[in-house]
């Protein structure tokens, strides 16, 4: 056997440890009873403290080095793309020492439950002490991790290899004035009217319709399933086998219905990785940018597009006569597009999202340079939504205590929200100029263009390119803004007549 296939045998092993705690995450948040949790701690922990040990072991160093040594590490191809992208996990997987891991457990798992109690108290200051010794943990992470410029660098780059903070705070200071100037102009026009969506819509005709749409644009449900959960999420066992996510309520047809095309754009990335790559560290979504670009692709540009409801609102009404039958067209496309500026980042609509995601951003750079202090962290919170949104939020619940995130340890993490948006404006751009056709095509229900455009150019790779490589090769650039706020411009000026 060559050194190049006893590394693949051995990251096999790597992924099939990590399939099977995916499998027994997946069944805990979808079907196990209460009585389950403590037995799935320790079946998680093993299977994680296994993949690790045996991802991080001395033997797989050896192996990574001998068939560099064999394939190279240059050129575009499968296996030296493999070598590069396994020397690169496994150099951050090294880095951080085991004290500092265990560490890090636990402060978040602490960190998480001090955070459930301030929320609901909508006090920061119990908060407090704990995301100062997370912060301070975050400072040492990232200089275990290493940088050149910024420490947010390397906490980013665990999330969006290679992209600095740089990099990403100019992109955000370019589009970051024309988004405020569009969500006043929004916000000084009539608002429209989304009563349409707040009616009773019973649960399993919702999930016929879902189904039926996700199905449509390719999800491939030989290769996938689909499940309730509180908390939507997708999650895959390898490339065959991709599971979605989904929360309804039957007094509000929007959460269920874009909830299960959001998580679909995520499985048909999944989904669409090469066979080859299957059981390899190059299967599945390369970045969480890149991840959420093509969630937000299928369920914004397309999924609340007029062209995709000149086909699916018909469908639509038939599954809903009495709810549907008096409300056109043009008044559903409306209410599906209502922008409302709002105190929660995950209720927020397409227009205001980059907005909460730019003001984390600032403030956890500022954290981690110590130019902001946590005690000061609720004012300087509500000082920027004042100047971003022009309202300022009325308790910390509504404001800086609002994500889970941070109690978690995740920093760094947020900017790939934003990211996903841009990227989607920039990848759906090109696909159009490919394909002249492709918003007529979406409009008779034809969805296999678009779908085959992204397989051919996107999600076949990988995890071979890293978000900008990828993005350089199908747009000839960088990540730039621009499409994202000319696509949001076009359609909101229509839509609220500006
Ligand atoms: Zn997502």
């Amino acid at each position: 056997m060559s050194h190049y296939q006893a590394l693949l045998s051995r990251l096999s092993d790597v992924a099939s440890l990590r399939e099977a705690a995916a499998v027994l995450g997946y069944d805990q948040q979808t079907a196990m009873p209460p009585g389950g949790v403590q037995g799935r701690a320790r079946q998680l922990a093993l299977l994680s403290r296994l993949s690790h040990e045996t991802f991080t072991a001395e033997e797989t160093g050896r192996l990574l080095e001998a068939a560099a040594a064999e394939v190279g590490t240059e050129g575009d191809e499968d296996a030296p793309r493999m070598v590069r992208v396994a020397r690169e996990d496994y150099a951050q997987a090294t880095k951080l020492p085991t004290e500092y891991v265990a560490a890090f457990a636990q402060a978040t798992s602490l960190g998480y439950q001090t955070w459930v109690r301030a929320r609901q108290a909508k006090d920061f200051a119990m908060f407090a002490p704990t995301l100062k010794r997370l912060v301070e943990l975050a400072r040492q992470g990232a200089d275990y991790l290493g940088y050149d410029e910024h420490p947010y660098d390397a906490l980013l780059g665990q999330y969006e290899r290679g992209m600095t903070t740089r990099q990403v705070a100019a992109i955000f200071e370019a589009h970051r004035p024309a988004l405020v100037e569009l969500i006043s102009a929004i916000q000084a026009a009539p608002q429209v009217d989304d009563s349409p969506l707040r009616q009773h819509f019973p649960i399993e005709a919702q999930k016929r319709f879902a189904t039926e749409v996700v199905q449509a644009m390719g999800f491939d449900f030989q290769r996938g399933a689909q499940a309730v959960a509180v908390h939507p999420f997708c999650t895959s066992f390898g490339v065959n086998d991709v599971r979605i996510t989904t929360r309804f309520d039957e007094n509000f047809l929007s959460p269920a219905l874009f909830g299960m095309i959001h998580e679909a754009g995520h499985g048909m990335y999944e989904q669409g990785s090469a066979q080859e790559l299957d059981g390899t560290l190059l299967a599945g979504g390369t970045s969480l940018g890149v991840h959420e670009s093509q969630s937000r692709l299928w369920e914004n540009m397309i999924g609340r597009s007029e062209s995709f409801w000149r086909w699916a609102y018909p469908k639509l009404q038939a599954a809903f006569p009495d709810q549907l039958e008096d409300v056109s067209l043009d008044a559903f496309y409306q209410a599906i597009n209502k922008v409302q500026p709002s105190f929660i980042r995950v209720e927020a609509d397409e227009a205001t999202y980059n907005l909460h995601i730019i003001l984390r951003f600032e403030l956890e750079q500022a954290l981690l340079t110590g130019d902001l202090t946590v005690d000061d962290l609720p004012q300087a919170w509500n000082d920027k939504f004042s100047a971003y949104f022009g309202m300022t939020p009325p308790d910390d619940a509504l404001g800086v205590l609002q994500d889970v995130h941070w109690s978690s340890g995740l920093m760094g993490y947020f900017p790939t929200y934003a990211l996903g948006n841009l990227l989607a404006a920039q990848y759906l751009a090109q696909a159009r100029r490919a394909m002249p056709s492709l918003m007529d095509d979406v409009a008779q229900g034809q969805f296999g263009g678009l779908l085959g455009w992204l397989r051919e150019n996107i999600h076949r790779h990988g995890r071979k390119f890293t978000s900008a490589e990828l993005t350089q090769r199908i747009c000839g650039e960088g990540i730039n803004p621009a499409p994202y706020v000319a696509y949001l411009q076009t359609k909101y000026c229509a839509i609220y007549g500006l």
